[in-house]
């Protein structure tokens, strides 16, 4: 279940039953609402009929039965850029006893957010305010982000299995539904590729390939055609191992490779 539907889902069990009130619950677009909609109907965790909307109850991995509690690392840790919250900075509407002092016209990211140990995806151990982790979904991404009081926790155990875990399905999944395993910690971002992990990955993208069941030979682009350069080298890569049974695999992390590609690789793996 994606976030819009979580949001139509407690909006809908808040008691709005018209478009009208699911918008003003939630602040979605009548649009990303419509989809929502169809696609609960679809799953049969929502009905319609002359009397409106009505849930008919969520799957146990997405039931809000869990609450925040003593967690405020969401209003610490991420960045709400609404109230020029920078991220892990506690936001100035934050006061302790009494919570966020504007609650009720807090902007529409917090009141949509939930991070996934919220939704009922992860176990105690992730409980944000312990864990110091705060993992949430978006459409083609699981984004990590990590307390700066604890800025390699997210390298220790249970932690690190579960995100690489999480990255190889990622990576499995067909074309776009697919998804990156994003962990910002501090100023620094990575990419997750099993349990390879690629530091201060590129806009342009990353190419990589398997080097075992679980980690990854990968090559930063600069721009788009250079990550189209890198992605015809392994396809010539794939199909040298195919006809020869083993291809060399080029070991600069950043090279930048020209066409033609396969006398190059012959040489490297000494079959040419
Ligand atoms: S990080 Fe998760 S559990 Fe903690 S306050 Fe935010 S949504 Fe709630
Ligand atoms: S506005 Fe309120 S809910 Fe939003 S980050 Fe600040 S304290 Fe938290």
């Amino acid at each position: 279940m994606d976030q819009a539907m979580l949001s139509v889902v407690r909006a809908v069990e808040a008691g709005a039953t018209t478009m009208k009130s699911v918008i003003d619950a939630t602040g979605l677009s009548r649009l990303k609402i419509e989809r929502a909609l169809t696609a609960l109907e679809k799953q049969k965790l929502l009905v319609r009929d002359d009397q409106g909307f009505r849930a008919t109850g969520l799957p146990k991995s997405a039931s809000p039965t869990r609450q925040c509690g003593t967690c405020n690392a969401c209003c610490d840790i991420l960045e709400v850029a609404a109230v020029d919250k920078p991220v892990n900075q506690l936001c100035k509407h934050w006061q302790t006893g009494a919570g966020c002092t504007i609650y009720d016209r807090r902007p529409q990211m917090c009141r949509s957010f939930a991070c996934a140990w919220l939704q009922g995806h992860l176990d105690e151990t992730w409980f944000p305010a312990q864990s110091g982790i705060i993992v949430h979904f978006s459409q083609d991404a699981v984004n990590v982000t990590v307390d700066d009081h604890c800025p390699d926790r997210w390298r220790e155990e249970p932690y690190f299995s579960k995100l690489a875990e999480w990255s190889l399905n990622g990576i499995r999944r067909i074309g776009n539904r697919g998804y990156a395993t994003l962990v910002v910690s501090g100023k620094s971002k990575f990419l997750l590729l099993g349990r390879t992990i690629v530091p201060e990955p590129t806009l342009a993208g990353t190419a990589f390939l398997p080097l075992t069941a679980d980690t990854f030979r990968f090559w930063r682009a600069t721009s788009a055609e250079h990550l189209q350069r890198l992605h015809e080298r392994i396809a010539e890569m794939e199909r040298i191992r195919q006809e020869f049974g083993a291809c060399a695999i080029p070991d600069s992390e950043d090279d930048d490779p020209q066409p033609p590609y396969r006398p190059a690789l012959l040489r490297l793996s000494k079959l040419g």
